[in-house]
């Protein structure tokens, strides 16, 4: 990720020298350290060149543009550079400079970390990320020509090594292939499970807030997609009230907050993604219970949305049994009835619609020779006894017995019973010419 040029007063001029870098080897003069070498070989090889004039390719800037696998192995058994001892950081127009505090990153529980990955070169003085420009094809300065905005540097550093964790990976396999990863696999090891453990305590979080609005019925977004702000949504909110008694979520806002992350899971793409997959996962269930049972009926209504497209809903009945805990324990009897979701139809025949579903249930792979009921409403298109989607299913399926809905029935009973009374006729009559022009008026004013 590329850095940030945020002001931030903090760090970048600000001596002492660390004397307490654990990488540290010894106070050799303007000597180049490498974090994989010992003592005596850094000293060796203490310069951009060793004593046959080679490049020794600690620096990043001594680095062929392109690198092979077995030129990226060499690199990294040598390890990364450092200038050690008192070097004297040169300071730039606006006397700012890099400095080895630089080198140690303060983790939220105190704990000192150490930048393993950065790469100073005294040449450029100029800083690179040596697992990036090694593993990634990222064009970021930090992997291209090097980093030297002093101001910036420490947003920078915070911002690049949340983003780097496949580098690192990378980086870490690879060392510990070559057999000499001890020191930096422990270490990075740790710093990725760390990293790791606190994603998925997010997630965990943003999930069961998706799970309740779901259940709740609650719209997720506001007008606003803003942390704190008003009318930012149910999501936000939760995620907000959440912050206010966990420390999980007060330290995951705290670093959107300071833009120390800019993958922070709460925009409206992952909330989409969440419900998706939960909604996946939900259906799943629901077709492993049903293909259990083995035996069903479908219950199916339709109706135009908004836009005045027909919806066809797919509704499941079947006996799901449950075995107790123990063996001679009786099982527990359910009768399920399930919602899997809408079906656009666009033919509202009969033939339409048996094909619509038809072609549903072979998607969901569920065998029409199971299906043992059909209830729809007293529609001729779907209880027509010639060409309706009771008898084109009979047709392929005899077991398949139609019962008309009770509740339609009962509906159209009532409304018989009301057409017997002039005044009910009369009220019901407007309210329906009411309802009829509002909601047509409505689909105008969309459709301008
Ligand atoms: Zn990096």
């Amino acid at each position: 990720m590329e850095c940030k040029t945020k002001e931030n007063r903090e760090a970048v001029d600000v001596e002492p020298h660390p004397s307490t870098s654990t990488t540290t080897v010894g106070e050799h003069s303007l000597g180049i350290e490498s974090d994989t070498n010992t003592e005596e070989e850094s000293s060796q090889k203490s310069s951009s060149e060793d004593e046959n004039g080679k490049s020794t390719l600690f620096d990043p800037t001594d680095w062929p543009d392109m690198l092979t696998s077995s030129l990226k192995e060499t690199i990294v058994l040598k390890g990364l550079a450092k200038p050690k001892g008192h070097f004297a950081f040169p300071k730039d127009a606006s006397k700012r400079r890099f400095t080895s505090t630089h080198y140690r990153r303060r983790l939220g529980n105190g704990e000192v970390h150490v930048r393993k990955w950065l790469s100073y070169s005294p040449r450029l003085d100029k800083i690179f990320c040596f697992c990036c420009k090694l593993f990634t094809t990222t064009k970021i300065s930090l992997t291209t020509g090097g980093y030297n905005d002093w101001k910036n540097l420490s947003q920078c550093l915070a911002t690049h090594e949340v983003s780097h964790l496949t580098a690192m990976g990378n980086w870490t396999q690879l060392l510990t292939r070559l057999g000499s990863g001890s020191t930096i696999d422990h270490s990075y090891q740790r710093l990725l499970a760390t990293e790791t453990q606190h994603w998925q305590n997010v997630l965990q979080r943003l999930v069961a807030i998706v799970q309740y609005l779901g259940k709740q019925c609650l719209a997720f977004r506001g007008s606003s997609d803003t942390l704190y702000s008003e009318n930012n949504g149910n999501y936000l909110k939760l995620v907000e009230i959440m912050a206010t008694f966990d420390s999980v979520m007060q330290s995951h806002l705290k670093k959107i907050q300071n833009s120390e992350i800019h993958q922070h899971y709460l925009g409206k793409d992952i909330q989409n993604e969440l419900i998706d997959l939960i909604s996946k996962e939900i259906r799943r269930r629901i077709l492993r219970l049903l293909k259990d049972a083995k035996y069903y009926s479908i219950i199916l209504d339709c109706t135009p949305d908004i836009t005045l497209v027909e919806q066809m809903t797919m509704v499941f009945r079947f006996v799901s049994v449950k075995q107790g805990d123990s063996p001679i324990a009786n099982p527990e009897i359910h009768a399920e009835e399930r919602f899997l979701g809408f079906l656009t139809v666009h033919n509202s025949s009969g033939e339409g619609l048996t094909e619509a579903i038809l072609n549903e249930l072979e998607m969901l792979k569920i065998p029409l020779s199971d299906m043992r009921g059909q209830g729809y409403d007293n529609g001729s298109n779907m209880k027509g006894k010639h060409s309706g989607v009771q008898k084109r299913i009979m047709d392929l399926n005899s077991r398949a017995f139609y019962v008309p809905r009770s509740a339609h029935s009962l509906n159209l009973v009532v409304h018989d019973a009301a057409m017997c009374c002039r005044d009910a006729s009369t009220f019901f009559g407007i309210l329906q010419k009411i309802y009829v022009f509002f909601f047509y008026q409505v689909q105008q004013i969309d459709g301008i």
